[in-house]
């Protein structure tokens, strides 16, 4: 019975009652048949039996009576359970004596009154103890304490009550026979009542049962949970010990708080509307934690579930994010956007301090070369030993970012400026020698660094940004290597140039651009075969600007397309009219060769200016060999098949490799003017140009020095065997006009 009050304490208001209901039913049942089994035992001076009807009534009498008890209201006072305790007691009573009266024998029946009352109020007070203990005591202590109260309790009220009871035997009633009906029937009643109480226990356990269900249905999740009850831990799952570092039974019974340690530094047990960051009390760095914690209806009274996740990883991987998001992921470096940031904090710094910053920006030389020619792996570990480098060289508080694919800056905080970026640069191209050896090593780079100081060149970091980048410009176009500090003489080149950009692109609709052609010779006889287009750009202030400082500006910005494109059809249309056996060369910027549709082009122009295929040489560099290697490779074959021949132009600046002039069969090569000017003066340039005649033999391929300015040149030239020459010594590249006049004075 207390077992079963005990649960029914555990319900809401409505499930309460019908557990109540159930004890009820079942105690006084149990008291019932204690009182019978002990009748049943009774061995007097007559022979007793029992009446059904009314020993039924005393079964009802004691269930309804408890029920009632158990039923009434009020809080866990000593008043209510004393009140239950009596009207127990009553309702016990009254079975009793409701039972007596059921007895058949042939004796009449007295009671002494004063054993009676007094059993009846001991019985009173040791259900009020066992009552009072019920609602006073936890644990097993609250079950049992009041059962062995109530046990005796019934005992006393029994046992009194026999001995004030007295049968005295009287004739004139009929006789009852031992082992008769009615005795038969009590054994009965007994054994069923026994089975009852025994299934109201099976039921008990069945209610347990449900209750560690819920248990395993809290293990069935992967997040820790915990059932909190005023302050304490009522039920915790194992991924929840786990999570906290502990064992489950440390913790049932135990105050959250002693286990975790939360973000917003409340209670744990405090409902939000939202989880809350938390870790572990002992450990705090080890995880971070997410708990959620809500109130619920457990077993009858609010609870809290706390509910634990480890975001641990979660919170790694976002941090790696945000990382990834700033950092550059080939040398870990901080990106563009963390260097802009961190430069806007170093300028702020350097207003409110007074103390100077200075940006270095960085550019490598030959890079890209390495990279075209060895592959992007090895231009990858190029890279990460360049950021291991300038981290070197730095001091803690300087920055080293990667901004752009060569492109590196760093932030040098404090110290003298400029000495400081002097000492910088300085050691940077010293460990760049020593680490990064030209001469010997094919994949080392060198770098080129243009320097900016605040606040004399700027007293933003965008500003400063910009001047360290027209310093590093500069620095590139003094022959690399080298570092250049900025001044506002740059600034003037940098507009200079943007403005030739811009003029340039009005170049050919404002009709500014004309072809000078220059003479290709037979070596030996000197008989003229072809002339070279050459480009000439009339600009209306500046004069003529020659090719070699205005085509670099036309291939960055891309207008190398266009003036390609026009030299290309104006070349064509102006050989077309000269004798047929006069060849035109024209030279091809690599930036064209990126284009899918050269031949194409070529094609069409060829056709409309009617000149045979077979008259127009291109002339290329190695570099456009060097990117996209296999696109220009399917480029050429497709000139190759209009009947196009192709001339391996500058041979010998380059990479001069061998396996460029195997991998496509080139018409003629043409060796740089560079050698051919320092022929004279002994050195190896007469053995380069002779090895290269050789590798033309070899692969049979006519060979062309170009540049020839000296009879003595023109000598040297034929004694190693070139078979073609072009210089000023044959003629200076010039006006068409001139050269109808010229090839008409010839015919004539
Ligand atoms: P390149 O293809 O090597 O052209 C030969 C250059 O050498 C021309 O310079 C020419 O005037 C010069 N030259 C010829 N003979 C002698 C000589 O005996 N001594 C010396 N010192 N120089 C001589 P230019 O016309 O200034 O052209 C320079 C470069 O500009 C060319 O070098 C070529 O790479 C490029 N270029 C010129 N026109 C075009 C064009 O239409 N398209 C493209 N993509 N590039 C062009
Ligand atoms: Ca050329
Ligand atoms: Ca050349």
């Amino acid at each position: 019975m207390f077992t079963l009050l005990a649960r029914s304490a555990e319900c809401d208001a409505r499930r309460r009652n019908s557990w109540k209901a159930v004890a009820a039913f079942a105690g006084g049942l149990g008291i019932w048949a204690t009182h019978f089994v002990a009748m049943l035992a009774y061995r007097g001076a007559v022979v007793m039996a029992f009446d059904p009807l009314l020993t039924a009534l005393s079964s009802v009498i004691v269930v309804l009576g408890l029920w009632g008890a158990l039923r009434l209201p009020g809080g866990g006072g000593i008043v209510r359970s004393q009140a239950t305790a009596l009207i127990s007691t009553a309702a016990i009573a009254a079975m009793h004596y409701i039972g007596m009266q059921a007895t058949r024998a042939a004796a009449q029946i007295h009671y002494n009154a004063e054993p009676v009352i007094l059993g009846i109020i001991t019985t009173d007070l040791l259900l009020g103890a066992a009552f009072l203990f019920f609602e006073r005591l936890t644990g097993w202590g609250r079950v049992w304490w009041p059962a062995m109260l109530t046990f005796l309790g019934v005992c006393v009220l029994h046992f009194s009550g026999m001995s004030a009871t007295s049968f005295i035997p009287d004739s004139s009633l009929p006789k009852v026979t031992v082992g008769g009906l009615g005795r038969i029937w009590l054994i009965d009643a007994v054994s069923i009542v026994a089975g009852a109480v025994t299934i109201m226990t099976m039921v008990a356990v069945v209610i347990d049962r449900y209750l560690t269900d819920l248990k395993g249905f809290a293990e069935a999740t992967l997040e820790g949970v915990a059932i909190v009850r005023e302050g304490r831990i009522v039920e915790v799952n194992s991924a929840f010990a786990q999570l906290v570092g502990t064992t489950e039974k440390a913790l049932i019974g135990a105050n959250p708080d002693n286990y975790l340690l939360l973000a917003d530094g409340l209670p744990t047990d405090m409902t939000r509307n939202m989880p809350v960051e938390a870790a572990s009390r002992d450990n705090p760095n080890l995880h971070i934690f997410e708990l959620a914690v809500r109130t619920i209806e457990y077993r009858g009274r609010p609870c809290q579930v706390l509910a634990l996740r480890d975001l641990t990883a979660q919170k790694e991987a976002q941090r790696q994010v945000s990382h990834l998001a700033l950092h550059d992921a080939l040398t870990d470096l901080p990106n563009r956007t963390l260097f802009k940031e961190q430069l806007d904090h170093a300028m702020a710094w350097a207003a409110r301090t007074r103390n100077p910053v200075a940006i270095l920006a960085l550019d490598l030389d030959r890079f890209k070369a390495v990279n075209d020619l060895f592959g992007h792996a090895e231009g990858d570990r190029v890279l990460k030993a360049v950021a291991d480098i300038l981290q070197r060289c730095v001091r803690g508080v300087d920055t080293v970012a990667r901004i752009g694919g060569d492109e590196f800056v760093i932030l040098q905080l404090g110290g003298m400026q400029p000495d400081g970026a002097r000492l910088l640069s300085e050691r940077i191209f010293k460990t760049f020698k020593e680490e990064m050896n030209v001469a010997v090593d094919p994949v080392a780079v060198g770098t080129s660094i243009g320097v900016a100081i605040s606040s004399q060149d700027g007293h933003d970091g965008e500003t400063l940004r910009h001047a360290a980048d027209i310093a590093l410009y500069r620095a590139k176009s003094a022959g690399r290597g080298v570092a250049a500090f900025y001044d506002p003489e740059m600034d003037r080149e940098a507009r200079e140039r943007r403005q030739l950009e811009t003029d340039l692109r009005h170049a050919i609709s404002r009709n500014q651009l004309h072809l000078a052609y220059q003479p290709l010779v037979n070596a030996v006889n000197g008989v003229c075969s072809g002339y070279e287009a050459l480009l000439r750009w009339s600009h209306p202030d500046r004069g003529e600007v020659l090719p070699d400082s205005f085509i670099p500006i036309a291939e960055e910005t891309g207008s190398i397309i266009a003036l390609g494109e026009w030299v290309l059809r104006e070349a064509c249309l102006t050989a077309a009219q000269w004798e047929p056996h006069l060849s035109i060369a024209v030279n091809v910027s690599p930036v064209q060769f990126r284009l899918a549709n050269l031949a194409e082009m070529v094609a069409k122009v060829l056709a409309e200016t009617n000149l045979a295929p077979i008259r127009l040489q291109l002339e290329i560099t190695e570099t456009a060999l060097m990117k996209d290697r296999m696109i220009t490779l399917g480029t050429l074959y497709k000139l190759k098949r209009l009947g196009v021949s192709i001339v391996m132009d500058d041979f010998g600046t380059g990479y001069s490799s061998l396996s460029n002039l195997q991998s496509f069969p080139f018409d003629k090569i043409k060796i740089d003017r560079s050698f051919i000017s320092t022929m004279e003066g002994g050195g190896s340039a007469r053995a380069i140009v002779r090895a290269i005649v050789g590798l033309g033999r070899g692969l049979n391929l006519p060979v062309v020095a170009e540049g020839v300015e000296t009879e003595a040149q023109h000598k040297m030239v034929i004694e190693e065997g070139c078979t073609e020459a072009q210089g000023y010594l044959f003629g200076r590249p010039g006006s068409m006009m001139v050269i109808a006049s010229k090839t008409f004075a010839e015919a004539g």
